[in-house]
């Protein structure tokens, strides 16, 4: 009996649910080249992942809270760019240059208030200018080509109405131009206010998120945010997280800096003396014959071969570009044999490969997955040379996990 509902349980799942999987590989849970069906295991975690991110109960089943979620219109970058990308680079300058190929006169003036939202808070400013652009927008719907590469489409076509209503690429370190395509079939509404008609979609609530993506920024988990994936109308302005977002990147304005002189900033520019730390150290990693010693959201990095060289210190949120806002430190980690890291943070399991520091598909998983409760207090975790892994948690157990 048992068997039979199984069965019935997996069909459903795969052939009812392309949209779903489909939308997992879209927006970075599932891995994007994978030409086969997904293992049933691997839709769960990706799912859960998802569920996660906007607090839907984490299942891996989909619910009609989970179908509502993906029909929901949004940014068509992927959520999750950061762990499947290396890195996310910044512009190496401040004068951002922009144009906006085959704009009408209110879409441009339209597109100089979304430029200024992010130049109010930060020290970039912005400039239309068609001859030497670094951000080129345009209007697109369907399969469509970009810009700047001839006859190339753009990987990732549009879906007419509804859906997908925009999409943007981030900067690379040679500053070459970026793109943001806009849907050319969504019903646009071109005034800059929250009563954007039911049917129609805010352009200045858009256009501002994609130029987030253009200037470095990837999707927030906070749905304050104007980099929240989701579409929201009234959605036009930065929160805190945008602006501390923008600033980590290219710093604040010089005004902003007098009236808002807070903690989290003097702490950076205090790290921790490494010899002074002692024995609260308790966490390093030795990769290629380079030692990475962390301490909260400190590490220092130490090449072995030359021991003559000062360490250089760093913070993790630079090195391990994968881990999530607000991050504070390291609880455990541990190498398996064949050469995979696994951190915990913030009662969740990373793991990550060496020696790309890339963090694996699927992760991060809730402690949950190990049959640990949801709080427990984890305090190591250690790997035997026998491939056994264990973790200490609330003083006195341990488990064994696979
Ligand atoms: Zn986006
Ligand atoms: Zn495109």
């Amino acid at each position: 009996m048992k068997t039979i509902v199984l069965t019935l349980i997996f069909c459903g799942v795969v052939s009812a649910n392309e949209e779903v999987i489909k939308y997992l590989h879209d927006f970075g849970y599932l891995e994007p080249d994978s030409t086969n069906i997904p293992e049933l295991s691997d839709i769960r975690n990706a799912l859960i992942l998802l569920q996660e991110k906007f607090n839907l109960k984490p299942t891996g089943e989909i619910s009609d809270e989970t179908f509502e979620l993906i029909r929901r219109p949004r940014c068509g970058v992927e959520d999750h760019a950061q762990s499947f990308t290396s890195h996310i680079d910044k512009w190496n300058k401040k004068n951002i240059k922009w144009y906006y190929a085959g704009s009408s006169k209110r879409t441009k003036e339209l597109t100089e208030i979304a430029f200024n939202t992010w130049k109010e808070h930060t020290d970039l400013t912005f400039e239309e200018d068609q001859s030497n652009s670094d951000i080129i927008i345009s209007n697109k719907r369907r399969l469509h080509r970009k810009e700047t590469s001839g006859q190339h489409f753009c990987s990732k076509p549009f879906d007419g109405t509804g859906g997908v209503l925009g999409h943007a690429f981030y900067p690379d370190i040679n500053n070459n131009a970026v793109e943001i395509h806009m849907d050319q079939d969504e019903d646009w509404y071109f005034e800059i206010d929250t009563n954007t008609p039911k049917e129609k979609i805010n352009f200045c609530a858009v256009l501002v998120h994609e130029i987030g993506h253009t200037l470095g920024l990837a999707h927030s988990a906070e749905n304050t945010s104007i980099m929240y994936p989701m579409y929201n109308s009234s959605n036009i302005e930065l929160s805190k997280d945008d602006i501390l977002g923008i600033q980590s990147l290219y710093g604040k304005q010089d005004e902003d800096e007098s009236k808002d002189d807070n903690n989290e900033v003097e702490e950076d520019s205090n790290p921790p003396e490494l010899c002074k730390l002692n024995k609260k150290i308790k966490n390093f990693l030795i990769v290629d014959k380079v030692l990475y010693i962390y301490y909260e959201k400190w590490v220092w990095v130490m090449d072995l071969d030359n021991l003559n060289v000062h360490p250089k210190l760093q913070l993790i949120s630079d090195w391990l570009t994968f881990l999530p806002k607000g991050f504070k430190n390291i609880t455990a980690d541990y190498q398996r044999p064949p050469g995979d890291v696994v951190l915990f943070i913030d009662n969740k399991l990373y793991v990550m490969e060496i020696p790309s520091f890339k963090l694996k598909y699927g992760y991060p998983q809730s402690l949950t997955n190990l049959s640990l409760r949801k709080n427990v207090a984890l305090h190591s975790a250690i790997n035997s040379y026998s491939g056994k892994s264990f973790i200490f948690f609330d003083d006195v157990y341990y488990i064994e996990v696979d």
